[in-house]
C-alpha cells in the first residue's frame, strides 16, 4: 500500500482535531489530520510538495504531495479576519518545496492576542482516497513525524461523468472573508448529497464544489464574481444551494467555542498539572515575551570584551544579592553557569571574530541550550531554562535595558506559555494571585520559585489555555491543577469564601509559631521543612518549621569542577543547623548522578540515567566522597542535631554499608552521641521491604517524587507524561500504605518529604495511612500546619483506606477535595 509520512510543520503541542475550537475542523468537514498549537514562529513544509495556493489572508496554505494527496494547513482559527497582518509568506503558489523548507513566518504573540485561537490544523483533504494514521502526540519540533497517509486500495480520483444538461449561473461572493476554510466546508457539505457535479469558476481557475481545498485555491475574495456550473439530475437544486451560501452576507460569527475534551476534568474548567499549591481568584493577564534585539557586529574587540566583563560582573553582583533570598539555590545554580569559564571563553572567541558582546553571549548560551536539549533527557534539557534566563539577565545588563516590567494590577492571574525563573522571582505575590502556563513542568525551577513565593501555579495546560481571553474571570485551583474560566458568580463567590477561610486558619497557625502541631483529635504530626540553602533555613525558621526533613545537599556539589571539601561542607551544614536553632536537621546524602549531573564524578554516559548510577549508588562507588560528606555532617555541633538520610535505597545492604561507615567514623572521631541514620523510600523495592529497612533504620522518609516516577514508569520531568505523574495514583498510595505498615511493625517513624506532603489533597490521606511527619517547602509550613489542625486522624484513617480501592488518581483527587472541604466546613 502506497504511504508516506507527513512531518510536523511547526514546533508545538499536538492536538486532536476533535479538540480544535471550530466545528469545521473538529467534525472533520475539511478532512482528517491533526492540529498543532504552535510554540514557534515559522511554518515549514511537512513533506516534498507543490504549493497549490496561499489564501489572500495568508493564513491558509494548500499543498499537493507526490502521491496526489492534498494538504491544507490553516494557521489558527478565525485568522482570516486578520487580513494577513503579522503573517509573511516565504513561498508563492506554484512553487515546489522540499520537506522542512520554511513556508510562512508569523508573529506568534500578535496571533495569540488577536486570533480566536492559534491552534493550527494540518488536514489531508481527500478522505475518499487516503487514510490518515496519527503518529505524534505531546510536544513536537518541525520535522518530527506527525501522521501517516496511506492510499486506500482500489480508489480512483475521477468521478464518473455526469449526465444531463449543463446549467450555469453567475454569483457574487458576498461572504465576509470570501471563500475560506469554513465556507468551503459548508459548500462541500451542501453538494455532497446531490448527484450533480458542481464546479466553481474564477477566471481561468476551476474547482469542484466537492473539494474544499480546490475551492480555497480559487482565491475568491469578498465581492468576486464566480461562474457556477452544475451537471446532473439535480443541477438546478445544486446551483441554488451553492448560490445561497455564496450570497450569505451576514457578518461571520466567530467559530463556535468547544471546550477541548482533553482539557475537561472532573468539575468545571481546564485541566493542567498542579505545580505550586493554593487557590486564587482573579483576572487573566497574558504575559508575552519579547526577544531582545542585538547587533551582530561589535565596535572593537577590546571595547566589546570590556562590555562583556562589566556586564558579567554586574549580573554576578545582582545574583549574589538575590541568592540570599527565597529561591537562593536556583539563583546559585544560575550563578555557577554565569561563572563557567567555558561559556565565557567561547563568547570571547566570538568577540575576537568581530561579533558584539551581546550577539556572542547569546549565541554561546543558545548553542549550549541546544546541546542540553539534544541529550533527550527532559530534566537536563530543563536546565536550558536557566540558560535562557541568564541570557536575558546578561543581555539586559549589556544593553542597559530594565528587566521586562512585570507590574500587574492586584488580582492578576498570570497566563503565559512558559515563565523563566527570574520572571517568577520578580513577581510581587501581593498582586499576582496565581499563574497558569501552557507548558512548563511541575518540577521546574519556575515552579519551585512560585511555591517559595506562595503563589499558586498550575502548568502544562497545553493549547487549551490559549483560548482564555485577556481579562477573563478565573478561579485557579492549583491544588488540583484546574482553571475555571469565566465561572458563574456563585462559583467565584464560593472560591473567594474558601480563600478567606484558609487565610483565617493560616493566621491562627502562624500565631502558634513553632508550637508542636497536632491533628484536631490530638495525634502529633511534625511539620518540617525541605531546604536547599541557608536562606531557605532562615525562611523555614521564620515560618515556624519544627525542623528540616530534607536538606538537599546537592546544591553544594552541582555545577562544580571539583567536589567541595569536608571543611566547606561542614561550614555550610553548620550554618543551616544554626539557622534552625535546636531543631533537628535531616541531611540527605548526596543525590547526584543520572538527572543531576556533577562533572567531576565522571560517570560514563548512561542510556537510562534514571535507572543508573544515582543517589547512594554513586556514594558507594565513590567512598572518598561519602567519607568526606559523613565527616562534614559529624562535625556539626551539637552532635546529634544532624540526622543522616540515605537516598535512592533499593536494598538493605546499601543501608548497612552507610551505617557501618557512620559507626567507623564516629569511632575514629570519638563521637559518643548516637547519630540517627534513616532511609528515603523512593523505589518500589524500598517500599515493599519497608519492614526489613525499618528494623535497622532510625526513620523512613518517603520521597514521593521519585517513588511516583518509578512506580508509574513515568519520567517526572517529561512534559509529555506530566499529567499522569500523580502521587495520588492508587498504586503509589498502596506503596505508601505498605511503607507505613512495615515501619509500624518496628515502631519506626515515617515521614514524607516528596511533593505530596505539601499537597492539601494528599495530607489527609498521608496522615490517615500513618505518616508521622510532613516535610514541605518553607512557604507551605503555615498552610500545612493549619490544615493538619483541622483534621481528625481517625476520620483520615477511615478515608485513606477507601482511597486505596480507587481506580485512578483523578478519582482520589475528587474524593479528597470533597473530604477536605467537609473537614474544613
Ligand atoms: C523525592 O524523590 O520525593 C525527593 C524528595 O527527592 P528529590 O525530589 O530531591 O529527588
Ligand atoms: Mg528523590
Amino acid at each position: 500500500m502506497e504511504a508516506f509520512t507527513v512531518m510536523a510543520p511547526l514546533a508545538g503541542w499536538v492536538t486532536a482535531l476533535t479538540d480544535v475550537p471550530d466545528a469545521v475542523f473538529a467534525q472533520r468537514l475539511l478532512g482528517d489530520g491533526l492540529a498543532i498549537d504552535p510554540t514557534g514562529d515559522t511554518l515549514h513544509a511537512p513533506c516534498d510538495a507543490t504549493i497549490v495556493s496561499i489564501h489572500a489572508g495568508r493564513h491558509a496554505i494548500a499543498l499537493r504531495t507526490g502521491i496526489g494527496a492534498e494538504l491544507l494547513i490553516h494557521l489558527g482559527i478565525d485568522t482570516v479576519a486578520l487580513g494577513g497582518a503579522g503573517i509573511t509568506p516565504l513561498v508563492a503558489a506554484g512553487a515546489s518545496v522540499r520537506s522542512g523548507n520554511p513556508l510562512l513566518r508569523f508573529d506568534l504573540d500578535a496571533l495569540v492576542q488577536q486570533a480566536r485561537a492559534v491552534v493550527t490544523p494540518i488536514i489531508m483533504t481527500d478522505p475518499e482516497r487516503f487514510v490518515v494514521t496519527p503518529i505524534a502526540q505531546g510536544l513536537v519540533q518541525p520535522g518530527d513525524p506527525l501522521f501517516r497517509i496511506m492510499v486506500i486500495e482500489g480508489t480512483q480520483r475521477d468521478a464518473p461523468a455526469a449526465e444531463g444538461a449543463l446549467m450555469r449561473r453567475t454569483a457574487r461572493v458576498a461572504l465576509d472573508h470570501g471563500i475560506h476554510a469554513r465556507p468551503a466546508a459548508r459548500l462541500a457539505a451542501a453538494v455532497r448529497g446531490l448527484s450533480a457535479q458542481v464546479t466553481l469558476i474564477h477566471g481561468q481557475r476551476r474547482a469542484a464544489a466537492s473539494s474544499p481545498i480546490a475551492m480555497l485555491s480559487l482565491g475568491a475574495a469578498h465581492g468576486t464574481e464566480l461562474m457556477i456550473e452544475a451537471q446532473g439530475a439535480d443541477a438546478a437544486a445544486a446551483l441554488d444551494a451553492v448560490a445561497r451560501i455564496l450570497a450569505d452576507d451576514r457578518p461571520e460569527a466567530p467559530a463556535a467555542v468547544r471546550t477541548p475534551t482533553v482539557a475537561v476534568a472532573e468539575g468545571p474548567g481546564l485541566r493542567g498539572v498542579a505545580a505550586a499549591p493554593g487557590l486564587a481568584v482573579g483576572r487573566a493577564v497574558w504575559l508575552r515575551s519579547q526577544e531582545i534585539v542585538v547587533p551582530e557586529t561589535g565596535a572593537s574587540v577590546a571595547a566589546e570584551t570590556m562590555l562583556l566583563n562589566d556586564a558579567l560582573t554586574r549580573v554576578g553582583a545582582d545574583m549574589t544579592a538575590a541568592a540570599a533570598g527565597i529561591g537562593g539555590d536556583v539563583i546559585a545554580a544560575q550563578q555557577a553557569l554565569l561563572d563557567d569559564p567555558a561559556l565565557i571563553d567561547a563568547a570571547r572567541a566570538q568577540i575576537a571574530d568581530g561579533r558584539s558582546a551581546a550577539f556572542a553571549y547569546r549565541s554561546v548560551l543558545r548553542a549550549q541550550a541546544a546541546t542540553l536539549a539534544e541529550t533527550g533527557d527532559a530534566r537536563i534539557a530543563e536546565r536550558g531554562e536557566d540558560l535562557r534566563d541568564l541570557e536575558g539577565r546578561v543581555l539586559r545588563a549589556l544593553l542597559g535595558e530594565e528587566a521586562a516590567g512585570l507590574a500587574f494590577a492586584p488580582g492578576t492571574i498570570l497566563l503565559a506559555h512558559e515563565l523563566l525563573p527570574s520572571q517568577v522571582a520578580a513577581l510581587d505575590p501581593a498582586v499576582v494571585a496565581g499563574i497558569a502556563l501552557v507548558a512548563g513542568g511541575p518540577t521546574s525551577h519556575a515552579s519551585i520559585l512560585a511555591a517559595g513565593l506562595g503563589v499558586p501555579m498550575a502548568v502544562a495546560f497545553g493549547p487549551a489555555l490559549t483560548t482564555v481571553a485577556e481579562g477573563a474571570n478565573l478561579v485557579l485551583d492549583a491544588d488540583r491543577g484546574m482553571l475555571d474560566v469565566d465561572p458563574p458568580m456563585e462559583r467565584m463567590a464560593a472560591a473567594t469564601t474558601r480563600i478567606a477561610a484558609r487565610q483565617a486558619t493560616e493566621a491562627a497557625a502562624r500565631a502558634q509559631g513553632d508550637a508542636p502541631c497536632h491533628t484536631a483529635d490530638g495525634t502529633r504530626i511534625e511539620i518540617f521543612a525541605n531546604l536547599g540553602s541557608i536562606a531557605d533555613a532562615r525562611a523555614a525558621a521564620d515560618e515556624g518549621a519544627e525542623g528540616c526533613g530534607l536538606l538537599r545537599t546537592e546544591f553544594l556539589f552541582l555545577e562544580r569542577t571539583e567536589p567541595p571539601s569536608t571543611e566547606q561542607q561542614a561550614a555550610d551544614y553548620q550554618g543551616i543547623a544554626d539557622a534552625l536553632g535546636d531543631k533537628p536537621l535531616i541531611v540527605r546524602l548526596l543525590d547526584v548522578g543520572g538527572d543531576k549531573p556533577a562533572p567531576y564524578l565522571a560517570i560514563a554516559p548512561e542510556e537510562n540515567p534514571a535507572l543508573g548510577l544515582r543517589g547512594i549508588r554513586v556514594a558507594l562507588a565513590r567512598p572518598d566522597i561519602l567519607d568526606a560528606q559523613l565527616r562534614a555532617i559529624l562535625a556539626v555541633k551539637p552532635a546529634g542535631q544532624c540526622r543522616i538520610m540515605v537516598p535512592m535505597v533499593a536494598s538493605v545492604a546499601e543501608l548497612d554499608a552507610v551505617i557501618a561507615a557512620v559507626e567507623r567514623l564516629r569511632d575514629e572521631l570519638g563521637i559518643a552521641t548516637p547519630v540517627a541514620v534513616g532511609v528515603m523510600v523512593e523505589t518500589p523495592a524500598a517500599a515493599m521491604t519497608a519492614d526489613l529497612l525499618a528494623e535497622r533504620a532510625a526513620f523512613l522518609s518517603i520521597g514521593t517524587n521519585d517513588l511516583t516516577q518509578y512506580t508509574l514508569a513515568m519520567d517526572r520531568g517529561n512534559a509529555a507524561v506530566a499529567a499522569g505523574v500523580d502521587g495520588l495514583h492508587p498504586a503509589v498510595l498502596r506503596l505508601i500504605a505498605a511503607t507505613c505498615d512495615g515501619a509500624r511493625r518496628h515502631g519506626t517513624p515515617v515521614g514524607v518529604c516528596g511533593g505530596l506532603a505539601a499537597d492539601p489533597l494528599a495530607v489527609p490521606i498521608l496522615i490517615g495511612l500513618g505518616v508521622d511527619e510532613l516535610s514541605v517547602p518553607p512557604a507551605r509550613i503555615v498552610a500545612t500546619k493549619a490544615q493538619v489542625a483541622t483534621l481528625s486522624q481517625r476520620a483520615c484513617a477511615a478515608f485513606a483506606r477507601t482511597m486505596l480501592a480507587c481506580e485512578t488518581a483523578a478519582a482520589v483527587r475528587t474524593a479528597a477535595a470533597a473530604f477536605v472541604q467537609g473537614e474544613l466546613a
